[in-house]
């Protein structure tokens, strides 16, 4: 028997295609798509609009896969940690952080990671196995209906939450139930599962499928230099963070073993060559690691390297786990860092260590359950 084909592999065009091999008419592409991203339909019976006819013939070839979390655990700030069981005894996570009533997910593209950064946890678990399109865009589908759920607290004032002031198309206060923004930021390097990562994030941004703004879409890379024009010729208008974390070739050469073979120069040319649309930045991500990259110095290099590519940076205090030698930066290291960049009209956020109660922040996810603690666990 041949294994039935997941649907929600698909984009849209790629729907249609299937349908067609199947003799069916391009319409019905679309309202199965509906079906399966607007009404978040589990199975064939339940679309209505569909004769029981084809709904039966579609049962026979194909499914409708689904996540359901494992476990919820939910850190003092409200951030959510959400383990999902993919069923061949590997798990993944995603992480919800929600500021003042706007929601950040950060989902996974790989169980495990092949880049194996110095510092980053996820990375010594090497890679087990690419996420499917269907595993990724399920992580929000089931994040989507837990906030539904289990709404947020809202913490603050809602219409005036979050922005970093760039960002101006204000559309006003905002279910705390909605998903604002996708960051490619969990386990794994999605640049390199791009076969899977693209359908996905052209399902999210999809007016039929999930519906996302482009430019609430961010895919993080550690700096996979022909991926990065792959991904900016196949969707030109997502958002690019590069994990940057050093300043020298000599450096990162060590902690980020990817610049061996695509160094500074090449990435930061894939940078400025990268299609962002508008007003819009790359953002650099510079993990900060205690008394290895955290001085005034390093801060100088790194505006040098960016300083002729549209930037935000993003410093995130390097979080210690078990096993890593690396030290968390101190507070005058970071602030020194911090006003550098500030006084010399960088725009800048530091992380602050979100999740870091429930092992939810940055570099800290593994994909197994931290503590028994669980707040909530579902049974379908
Ligand atoms: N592989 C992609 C996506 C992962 S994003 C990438 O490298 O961009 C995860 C971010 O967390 C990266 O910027 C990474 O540099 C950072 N990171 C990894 N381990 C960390 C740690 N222990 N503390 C703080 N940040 C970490």
């Amino acid at each position: 028997m041949t294994p039935k084909t997941d649907l929600k592999n698909f984009t849209l065009p790629a729907l249609e295609q299937f349908l067609k091999g199947h003799g069916k008419e391009r319409f019905r592409a679309l309202q199965v798509f509906k079906w399966i991203y607007q009404q978040d339909a589990h199975g064939f019976d339940e679309m209505t609009n569909i004769s029981k006819a084809l709904r039966a013939e579609l049962a026979e070839t194909a499914i409708i896969s689904n996540l359901e979390s494992e476990a919820i655990e939910e850190g003092s700030d409200g951030t959510r940690k959400y383990l999902f069981n993919l069923g061949d005894g590997h798990a993944v996570e995603s992480v919800l952080i929600p500021i003042e009533g706007r929601n950040t997910l950060c989902i996974s593209s790989q169980v495990g990671c092949a880049m194996a950064c110095e510092f980053c946890l996820t990375g010594t678990f090497k890679l087990t196995r690419n996420l499917t399109t269907a595993e990724i865009v399920n992580q929000i589908m089931a994040v989507k209906r837990d906030l539904v759920r289990n709404p947020p607290a809202l913490l603050a004032d809602v219409a005036d939450g979050g922005d970093d002031g760039e960002d101006s198309d204000d559309e006003g206060p905002e279910s705390p139930a909605a998903i604002r923004n996708i960051v490619l930021m969990g386990m794994g390097e999605p640049l390199h599962n791009l076969d899977n990562v693209i359908p996905a994030i052209q399902i999210m941004i999809d007016g039929n499928g999930l519906q996302l703004s482009n430019r609430r879409v961010t895919v993080s890379t550690c700096g996979l230099v022909p991926e990065m024009s792959r991904l900016g010729r196949e969707i030109p208008n997502v958002n690019l963070a590069v994990s940057l974390n050093a300043t020298t070739d000599e450096l990162r050469n060590r902690i980020m073993p990817v610049n061996r073979s695509y160094p500074l120069k090449e990435l930061l040319k894939a940078c400025k060559e990268f299609p962002l649309p508008g007003r819009r930045k790359v953002t650099f991500e510079y993990v900060m690691l205690g008394g290895i990259n955290d001085t005034l110095e390093d801060a100088k290099r790194l505006l040098k390297l960016i300083s002729d590519i549209p930037n935000k940076v993003n410093l995130i205090p390097f979080n210690e786990h078990e096993g890593c030698e690396f030290k968390a930066p101190t507070r005058a290291a970071i602030d020194a860092f911090h006003k550098y960049l500030i006084d010399r009209h960088v725009t800048v956020i530091t992380r602050d260590s979100r999740g870091g109660d429930i092992s939810a922040a940055c570099g800290q996810l593994k994909g197994k359950l931290e503590n028994k603690e669980i707040v909530e666990t579902q049974s379908n």
